[in-house]
């Protein structure tokens, strides 16, 4: 089967097989390199192995649910749209989110998803109670904070290299409405977007769209969304969640349609059309969460070569001089992306190789071309020289000596996946071009 990330690059032949049931994988164990795959929403290779590649989709049981402790399992292909669904009506909400709801659980832990709350509630893994894990000799292990801790923080963010995971139990939040509080705030530069970002910090959710096509006095201008989960009283009378009907992109458009101008007009008017004041909104939850999944497929704007996301953090306080570094850079190259978002990370600690760390994320999306790949070489050398790192999960194109300056626990990691066995086995094509 041709099999890519979401950024279809690279593109590739896999061969795949479906597990319809947890035991099932025991059976292709004697055939390694092997690498779980979800909903393939990872943007780069993490998710692709030529040899045999494990589809994980119909591993889609929801196991048990405590409504008194919110504590819920389920096997690890269920999706987060699955759990939206049966469990926001009945006032429970996942407590981190990524940016779309098309993820699996099994994908969430392995990348050790983050939100706009990580500041507030850091990753997805923090919330995980335990795994079970299928090792690479077909034993099945359960893991936890408290129970074989090292696999566990090695398998939370670990990128599917330690096993396959099989079930996830965490805990979701009890929740009084499904809506969310929101305004947004215009910042005209870099520093006031800082700015803002710190004045919002009591917020549960923030996160800031950024026009990396503007220089100048407006160099880093952005639009901060900030918001809140709406308690009933807050809601218009009447008010119901709906149900809107995504649409589609339907083909692979061609690559001239994204250009310097396309992309430059875009922001201009996104940007202009903010409200001078804060004015609050309230906001059903896809809408506030899950913008882009309105638009099924929308990775096909990129045409057929592809794009690749670059995500990387730089820690404070350094890091906003080297975001200001990156910013004018990409600026000057004029290969912008019209989706750029920018985030502040709490400190809160995470698995071995999870991304992230205290300080300010950027993510841009660029068509890959040889120029542009070659502006993201630049770039790397920025997030290094800053102390900062990448975010594997959106990662097509860096070098095993980013990863090693940006992973320190990566040593520890390695070593790991050796004691159980892993190293050589669960193996993606990642952890090739990365020398895992
Ligand atoms: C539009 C969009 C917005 C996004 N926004 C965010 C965001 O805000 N924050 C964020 O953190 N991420 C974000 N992501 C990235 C996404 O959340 C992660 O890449 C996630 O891992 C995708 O889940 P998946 O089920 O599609 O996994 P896949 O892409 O299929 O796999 C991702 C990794 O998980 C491993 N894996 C999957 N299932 C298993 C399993 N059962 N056992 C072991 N390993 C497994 C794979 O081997 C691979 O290494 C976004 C992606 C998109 C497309």
């Amino acid at each position: 089967m041709k099999l890519a990330g979401w950024g279809n690059f690279p593109r590739m032949s896999c061969r795949v097989a479906t597990l319809g049931a947890a035991d099932e994988a025991q059976s292709w164990l004697d055939q390694p390199p092997m690498i779980a795959r979800g909903l393939g929403r990872s943007y780069g290779d993490a998710a692709l192995q030529p040899n045999l590649t494990l589809l994980t989709r119909r591993l889609d049981h929801i196991l048990a649910f405590d409504p008194v402790t919110g504590l819920l399992s389920c096997e690890a292909g269920v999706t987060l749209e699955t759990i939206l669904d049966v469990f926001l009506p009945r006032g429970w909400l996942p407590p981190v989110s990524p940016g779309t709801k098309f993820v699996t659980l099994g994908g969430m832990v392995a990348a050790d998803v983050h939100g706009k709350n990580h500041h507030k509630a850091g990753s997805f893994g923090g919330h995980v109670r335990s795994l079970r894990l299928m090792l690479a000799d077909g034993r099945v292990v359960e893991c936890g904070p408290d129970v074989e801790p090292e696999l566990f923080w090695a398998t939370i963010g670990g990128m599917g290299l330690t096993g396959l995971i099989l079930s996830v139990s965490f805990h979701l939040l009890p929740v009084h409405t499904a809506f969310i509080r929101s305004e947004v705030l215009c910042a005209p530069n870099l520093e006031a977007a800082f700015d803002a970002f710190e004045a919002s910090a009591g917020w549960t959710y923030t996160v800031a769209w950024i026009d990396c096509l503007t220089g100048g006095r407006n160099l880093g201008r952005c639009l901060l969304t900030r918001g809140e989960l709406a308690e009933p009283d807050e809601l218009p009378p009447g008010l119901l969640p709906r149900r809107k009907r995504p649409k589609r992109v339907p083909v692979d458009l061609p690559n001239w349609v994204l250009n310097r101008w396309s992309m430059r007009a875009f922001n201009t008017l996104y940007y202009n059309m903010a409200p001078a004041k804060p004015r609050p909104a309230i906001m059903d939850l896809d809408s506030f969460f899950y913008p882009l999944d309105a638009l099924l497929e929308w990775n096909r704007i990129y045409g057929r070569n592809g794009f690749t996301q670059y995500q990387c953090v730089l820690p404070k306080p350094a890091g906003r001089e080297g975001l200001r570094h990156l910013l004018a850079t990409i600026q000057k190259s004029g290969f912008g992306s019209f989706l750029a978002v920018l985030k502040l990370f709490g400190g809160h600690a995470g698995g071995c190789l999870s991304f992230p760390m205290e300080g300010y994320t950027l993510a841009l999306d660029f068509p890959v071309r040889p120029p542009t790949l070659a502006l993201l070489h630049e770039l790397d050398a920025i997030v290094a020289d800053h102390a900062g790192r990448l975010y594997l999960a959106k990662d097509a194109r860096t070098t095993p000596g980013m990863l090693r300056k940006g992973y320190p626990r990566l040593v520890g990691f390695q070593h790991i996946r050796d004691q159980w066995g892993a190293t050589g086995r669960m193996q993606s094509l990642l952890a090739e071009r990365l020398d895992l």
